[in-house]
């Protein structure tokens, strides 16, 4: 088969639209030798870079780019060269190749731009592979919007743990916590005991006050209890002026010693808010738990009879349950 000369111009004309597309594409192509020489270098490249063909064609790529890690890529490229396959490397695994600048019309903010990139081999009419061609790909936008998901997926995980008055947790995540707590003791059979409180007639602090005072009241007894508990204690708002408080590889006699260091701090305090100094007390229910004690559930309505019983008997008080 002979190839004529209308067939070989046609090719390059063909090949002239097709440099025409790979030159305006919205990709960077970089083709290199098996140097690591450059032979090809898009305007995707020469935009972003600000490096001209003739700054870097024929040059070392790591001479022109130095923070381009070179064993790290060399690795990579000699994979390509030497299996014939692909390698692809996004922004989670290396957030860029070269270092471009990026700027947000969102923000304003001027940062790199975060890359995808791709190294595939070149073959030649013999079916060697002696060049390779880097792709990268600006994925800037992607990136950025998902890293923003992330920080704010943290945040309202935090937020919805935390009871906004107090900082403890709030009883929706507190619970849970109970839950897992009652699990634990299944398999493990270590101590554990639970404590209810209630502040004594919060009603006439918020009457005699007004409910600003009240708030206060709350945060420094909830700041009081951060300070007495140890790291493994989980302590929860329960409800209003009601708190819980999980006392874990603690027995009742233990959780008795905290209760009355926590009720006797209670009393001395005096909590000054809008220039009125208030005094209150608390009153408690403690809960070990047993065998006997089938659900999580169980376990609270233990506790809060013992506490209702410290009403009973006068306030200012704790209360072990029977369990
Ligand atoms: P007892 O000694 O029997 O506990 O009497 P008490 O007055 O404290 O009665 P109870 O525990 O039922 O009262 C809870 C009150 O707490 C009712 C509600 O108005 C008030 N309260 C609940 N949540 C808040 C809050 O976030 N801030 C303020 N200031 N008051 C609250
Ligand atoms: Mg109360
Ligand atoms: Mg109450």
């Amino acid at each position: 088969m002979t190839t004529t000369n209308s067939e070989i111009s046609k090719f390059f004309e063909d090949v002239h639209w097709l440099m025409d597309v790979l030159q305006n594409i919205d990709v960077g192509l970089v083709v290199m030798d098996k140097n690591y020489h450059v032979v090809m270098w898009n305007s995707f490249m020469q935009n972003h870079s600000g490096k001209t063909p003739e700054d870097v064609l024929q040059r070392s790529i790591f001479s022109v780019f130095p923070e381009l890690s070179e064993g790290w890529f060399k690795h990579k490229a000699q994979s390509v060269f030497v299996l014939q396959n692909a390698t692809f490397t996004t922004w989670e695994q290396r957030p860029y190749l070269f270092r471009f600048p990026h700027y947000r019309p969102i923000t304003g903010t001027a940062e790199h731009m975060y890359q995808n990139s791709t190294i595939i081999p070149l073959m030649d009419s013999k079916g060697h592979v002696e060049q390779i061609c880097l792709i990268i790909y600006d994925v800037t936008d992607t990136a950025i919007n998902k890293m923003a998901q992330q920080h704010a997926n943290n945040q309202l995980q935090n937020l919805s743990r935390t009871d906004h008055l107090t900082g403890l947790f709030n009883r929706g995540y507190w619970e849970l916590r109970l839950i897992q707590e009652f699990k634990r003791y299944d398999r493990y059979d270590q101590a554990s005991t639970l404590i209810m409180m209630d502040i004594d007639h919060f009603k006439k602090v918020n009457d005699k006050y007004g409910h600003t005072v009240g708030d206060d009241v709350i945060r420094q007894v909830s700041r009081a209890l951060k300070e007495q508990v140890r790291d493994l204690d989980i302590a929860g708002r329960y409800g209003g002026e009601e708190f819980g408080v999980i006392l874990t590889g603690t027995d009742a006699q233990g959780a008795s010693v905290f209760a009355e260091r926590l009720r006797s701090s209670v009393e001395k305090m005096v909590v000054v808010s809008e220039g009125q100094q208030v005094r209150f007390t608390i009153s408690m229910g403690l809960a070990q738990l047993t065998d006997k004690i089938v659900d999580h559930r169980a376990w609270i309505e233990k506790a809060d009879a013992a506490l209702y019983q410290s009403k009973e008997g006068g306030r200012n008080r704790f209360t072990i349950a029977d369990t």
